[in-house]
């Protein structure tokens, strides 16, 4: 079976194991009559994984910009680039002009200093949970973290912030209530117990109406003097205000209003590789990167990269989706609808709404526009190379265009009409015979 040159080609691209796996599946149809002994080598070769790895890229046509479950932030292509350079061997630690040790990730370090002056020193782990996790051990383990009722944040996928930070030997002083928190309440929390004193941005959900909250200026100011440090979680990354983006809490301003610490995931609006991003007080920052705990938590030379060329390179995918025109959009959509209806699908554009996701701006509502498909489309196109992945709305798969990047537009165009092929016009892929698929190859035979 090796011998054929297909197979022979492929065990050398994708490793023998996975070529043998394809070819143990072919025999087993073969023993099983689903297909004759002779095809066998094609059946393998068809079978074959396009790559080996069981990650496939996926099209995020969602409507939400950043999707934990879809990887969260897009790479710019110039983010790419710098990931494969380093994906050999590579200078991270190595002065190639003395011939010497050098520090790691320098130039990230750099580049990111740059983009926040307000930061006296910055550190990168290997995402913000891990950012809370080394600034709560190394500043509050064995003492008390203040914190407000109303910021006791679940991140997702069940992780909750305060389990993380008493996981680390800090505890958890709460205080005010779920919707109101005075700095007074900070203040009388305060005792020679405290680590420090934590604000964490409620970056997937609000709380509405009868609420009040300290804000980091407020508390900075009435702990001016003492030892006791404001440390800021404003999760999703902005360095630098962003008008579009009036509600969330960049790194800069933050710092500037008097935290002496700041974290943030570098794969939210920021737009880059996961990771976690510290930058403050320079004292804080050198006891947290010294911390042995630092080492297990120190990101890889494939990160470094990806977020020093997202640090430093053009706006980011996630940056331009965020600002992408409705008009333009709804002229893409038409485009995308035109196309499609020409060969006989149900496609229609329409104007939707997008949201920046989990990642950040919870409650605001990016006008967009999608193609709308029959919903038997959805599970075909989720199970494509690349995946599509829509959603589903009154009754129509909808593939929201603004977090995709325009010259995707013709994968999906291509995606749907394969769909609409090998579903023999239903786009459906299992269960062709259901009643709701019926209609489709009467439409489908008058084109
Ligand atoms: C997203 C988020 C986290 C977790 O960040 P990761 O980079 O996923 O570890 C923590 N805090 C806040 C406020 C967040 O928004």
């Amino acid at each position: 079976m090796l011998a054929d040159p297909r197979l022979a080609e492929a065990a050398g691209r994708l490793g023998r194991r996975l070529v043998k796996a394809a070819v143990m599946r072919a025999q087993e149809q073969a023993r099983s009559g689903l297909i004759a002994p002779e095809h066998v080598p094609d059946a393998a070769a068809e079978a074959l994984p396009t790559r080996a790895t069981t990650l496939r890229p996926v099209i995020n046509a969602t409507g939400v910009l950043l999707h934990t479950n879809l990887g969260r932030a897009p790479l710019s292509a110039t983010a790419r680039d710098a990931l494969l350079a380093a994906a050999g061997c590579t200078d991270v630690e190595f002065d190639l002009e003395t011939g010497t040790r050098a520090a790691r990730g320098r130039g990230v370090i750099e580049a990111l200093s740059a983009a926040v002056p307000a930061a006296g020193a910055v550190h990168v782990v290997n995402n913000n949970a891990a950012g809370l996790v080394l600034a709560a051990t190394a500043l509050a383990a064995g003492q008390e973290i203040v914190v407000s009722r109303g910021e006791l944040v679940e991140i997702g996928d069940g992780f909750r912030l305060p389990d993380l930070l008493t996981s680390t030997g800090a505890r958890l002083r709460e205080v005010g209530t779920t919707n109101r928190t005075a700095v007074l309440d900070y203040l009388q929390a305060i005792n020679a117990q405290t680590g420090f004193v934590l604000k964490v941005h409620p970056s997937n959900f609000r709380i509405e109406g009868f609420t009040a909250g300290a804000s980091v200026r407020d508390l900075a100011t009435a702990l001016a003097g003492r030892r006791v440090p404001v440390v800021a979680d404003i999760g999703s990354g902005l360095l630098a205000p962003d008008p579009r983006l009036p509600s969330e809490p960049d790194a800069d301003t933050t710092l500037r209003a008097g935290a002496q610490l700041v974290m943030a995931s570098a794969d939210k609006l920021l737009g880059g590789p996961q990771a976690g991003l510290l930058l403050g007080d320079g004292g804080l920052i050198r006891s947290i990167r010294r911390h042995p705990l630092a080492r297990a938590l120190r990101v890889d030379k494939l990160t470094l990269a990806a977020l020093e060329a997202t640090l430093s390179g053009p706006p980011t995918p996630t940056k331009q989706a965020l600002s992408a025109d409705p008009d333009e959009l709804m002229q893409r959509a038409q485009g995308l609808a035109a196309h499609l209806s020409a060969q006989g699908i149900d496609a229609r554009a329409a104007v939707s709404e997008a949201a920046v996701g989990g990642g950040g701006a919870p409650g605001l509502v990016l006008v967009s526009a999608a193609v709308t498909l029959p919903e038997l489309f959805g599970a075909t196109l989720r199970r494509g190379d690349p995946a599509v992945v829509g959603r589903i709305e009154a009754g129509r798969l909808r593939l929201d265009l603004r977090a995709v990047p325009q010259e995707s537009d013709a994968d999906i165009a291509a995606a749907v009409l394969m769909a609409w092929r090998d579903t023999g016009g239903s786009g459906e892929s299992a269960a062709r015979d259901s009643g709701e698929s019926a209609a489709w190859p009467a439409r489908r035979a008058s084109t």
